[in-house]
């Protein structure tokens, strides 16, 4: 008994000290770069340019309502006579209606290129809000030191930075060794099968080969990350797959008063709620497992001590995940049952039922395990299982040891040297999933530092952006450009 005992206790330490020293050898990350290069960029001037691209209405195309041509025309004209240096000195190639690729050619033919994403387009303004916001969304107003108006964060703020750097680096007579190409879709909104799409598949024939992709997604927040005093910036190395499952119950019809034991409609409810009551498995994987590993250091001892030792606490940590929706979502594939239809009256056996139920796939998982997932929950062969036309699968996960993650990250803290840096998993789709297989490279970040409000205005109302912050993403992109291609 005694033995026993003694043997236990020294388990008990000996697992104590292993927690101890992984926590003590559990060490910030984050890089100590020189500071960066200074940037002249005329705060009023480029304000005042991003704010006139705000006010060509380029909505996307919606249901019954195609997009402007003219708009799109009249934006492509505006950057033109806009940014007369980088049109003076990039290759403008046009693709389908709505969007273009630009080439900055290096001197050095040896080198990948670096291809740098955005895109034109913007979602509609629904008209019940536009009389509500404090600056209509498309007049293109600074004031109270913003400029306001659609597309000011997603997308035309971070296409139009680039631009801007790229016009500084022109007038102080700087060109890159490796070749630049900036692809600015017109299409994202709607799933870029015309914009990024048509830009993968022409880069592609042309047997082009991309060191590093930079497109939209993360960006730096404070209060992102409990336990973590300083502002987060978070770089999206890979992003979720989607897929919508129809499931359809077809039914005798007829009339209710002598019925089956379940109608179309029954059944239907049946498989549906089986699927929410079984989700698909929580796991720490990609860039939600690497998170906890660059922002776990920055963290006081005791959350040091849970994510340094991931091998023994990872089931809480995911436990804890997976209770809020927020942070659900970055741990497993999500079921959401969006659509639900049957019946016409309430005296007639239904004679279909269907609903849609929406899945964000985890990288790891796929659409085909996904059905699968459904047709074993469901279990039920008077369920017919087919899926939507719009697909995709999880991209694959970026690495955050190559170069180009190294030049990324270190343009980040020159920037904004108070910032900690990290991968994370994109739960929302970019337009940087069509260039898989161009580039291992994929990073999904916008640079810019927001507050958590401002997260509301993306798609919905009152969007803006700092006059400040523009700037820095100006300077971002200038130092992005001068690190990974100069
Ligand atoms: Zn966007």
């Amino acid at each position: 008994m005694k033995r026993l005992f003694l043997s236990l206790a020294l388990g008990v330490i000996a697992v104590a000290a292993v927690l101890v020293v992984r926590t003590v050898a559990f060490t910030s990350r984050q890089v100590a770069p020189e500071a960066g290069a200074p940037l002249v960029v005329d705060a009023e001037a480029a304000s005042a340019r991003l704010a006139g691209a705000l006010r060509l209405k380029t909505v996307a195309a919606s249901e019954g309502q195609p997009a402007d041509d003219a708009a799109f025309d009249a934006l492509h004209v505006y950057l033109r006579e806009h940014f007369p240096r980088v049109h003076a000195s990039l290759k403008r190639e046009p693709v389908g209606r709505h969007s273009v690729l630009y080439t900055w050619e290096g001197t050095d033919m040896s080198t990948r290129p670096v291809l740098l994403m955005g895109h034109l387009d913007v979602v509609p303004v629904t008209p019940v809000t536009e009389s509500a916001w404090v600056h209509p969304p498309f007049a293109g107003v600074v004031a109270e030191g913003h400029v306001w108006g659609r597309g000011a964060l997603d997308d035309k703020g971070s296409v139009l930075a680039q631009l801007e750097a790229v016009e500084a680096l022109l007038a102080a007579g700087e060109r890159p060794r490796r070749t630049v190409l900036f692809a600015f879709g017109g299409d994202e909104e709607v799933g870029g099968q015309e914009g990024a799409v048509a830009i993968a598949a022409l880069l592609k024939e042309r047997g082009v080969r991309l060191e590093s992709v930079l497109d939209e997604g993360g960006v730096i927040m404070s209060g992102t990350v409990p336990g973590v005093a300083a502002p987060v910036a978070l770089v999206g190395t890979s992003e979720k797959g989607f897929v919508s499952v129809e499931l359809k119950v077809k039914g005798e019809g007829g009339h209710s008063s002598m019925p089956p034991p379940s109608t179309a409609v029954g059944t239907l409810a049946r498989a549906v709620s089986k699927l929410e009551a079984t989700p698909m498995p929580a796991r720490l994987a990609g860039g939600s497992r690497e998170l906890f590993e660059w922002v776990g250091p920055e963290m006081g001892f005791g959350m040091r001590l849970l994510f340094a030792n991931l091998w023994l606490t990872e089931p809480l940590v995911v436990k804890q995940l997976a209770a809020k929706p927020t942070t659900n979502a970055a741990v497993r594939t999500t079921t959401a049952v969006t659509v639900f239809e049957g019946g016409v009256k309430d005296n007639v056996l239904p004679s279909d039922a269907r609903a849609v139920v929406n899945f964000r796939i985890l990288p790891g998982d796929s659409v085909e395990g996904v059905l699968a997932h459904v047709r074993k929950t469901v279990d039920d062969s008077r369920v017919e299982v087919g899926t939507l036309a719009f697909q995709s699968e999880p991209s694959p996960v970026s690495p955050t040891h190559s170069d180009s993650w190294r030049q990324l990250e270190r343009s980040v803290r020159q920037v904004f040297p108070q910032v900690v840096v990290s991968p994370y998993l994109n739960v929302a789709a970019t337009d940087s999933r069509h260039f898989v297989g161009l580039s291992d490279n994929i990073y999904r970040f916008f640079p810019v530092h927001l507050q958590r409000e401002d997260l509301a205005r993306v798609h919905g109302q009152d969007e803006r952006i700092a006059v400040p912050t523009y700037l820095d993403a100006v300077r971002f992109y200038a130092q992005y450009l001068r690190n990974t291609a100069f």
